[in-house]
């Protein structure tokens, strides 16, 4: 029998410092702040039938600065902020290892990608990824989607670095709900 199930786009979000505040190894539930405005672009997404995934290097754990016990209890936490917002978040990934420990699922590796596109039915190829870094835009072009560097949280310092890679974002953008605009333009023409 053929799986007939229906993939669905998605919108991958990075977290800290493109949905909430960076805090550089962010370890507490308590340091959570959303953005403001955030749901508004997020609710589009939904409206436009797109999954909403949250993707994250999650490196303090592999350097020991707190345990997956906690990083759950943030990830729960960031969650039941968005819906409050009445944002549903269909699924969220993290990595909790070191640049040096070789795995799959460090950003711009698509671990977490082909792992959510698994569980969530998910088309990759018609899913974008939005972030703060460049290995972000970069992971959602290593998926075979695209990718958008917002300028919030490392995005400043990480825009620098964009001359240097081959691979160029789908846009530049100040912040999250201006990628609505590019992502329903690019969307519309494939
Ligand atoms: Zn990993």
């Amino acid at each position: 029998m053929k799986n007939k199930t229906k993939l669905c786009p998605a919108i991958f979000l990075d977290r800290d410092g493109t949905i909430n505040h960076d805090k550089n190894y962010l370890s507490d539930e308590k340091q959570l702040k959303l953005y403001k405005h955030i749901e508004k672009p997020l609710l589009k997404f939904r409206e436009m039938g797109f999954k909403i995934v949250i993707v994250t290097n999650q490196s303090g754990i592999a350097r020991k600065y707190f345990t997956v016990t906690k990083l759950k209890r943030i990830n729960s936490k960031l969650i039941e902020m968005l819906k409050k917002l009445k944002v549903k978040v269909d699924g969220m990934y993290y990595c909790p290892h070191g640049p040096n420990d070789n795995c799959d699922c460090r950003k711009p590796k698509i671990g977490m990608a082909l792992k959510a596109a698994k569980e969530l039915n998910i088309d990759l190829k018609k899913s974008y990824m939005i972030g703060d870094s460049v290995r972000d835009y970069i992971f959602g072009y290593n998926f075979g989607g695209k990718g958008i560097l917002v300028l919030t949280g490392h995005g400043k310092k990480q825009f620098a670095k964009v001359k240097d890679e081959k691979q160029k974002p789908l846009a530049i953008v100040r912040s999250l709900s201006q990628t609505v605009e590019v992502i329903k333009n690019d969307y519309e023409k494939n």
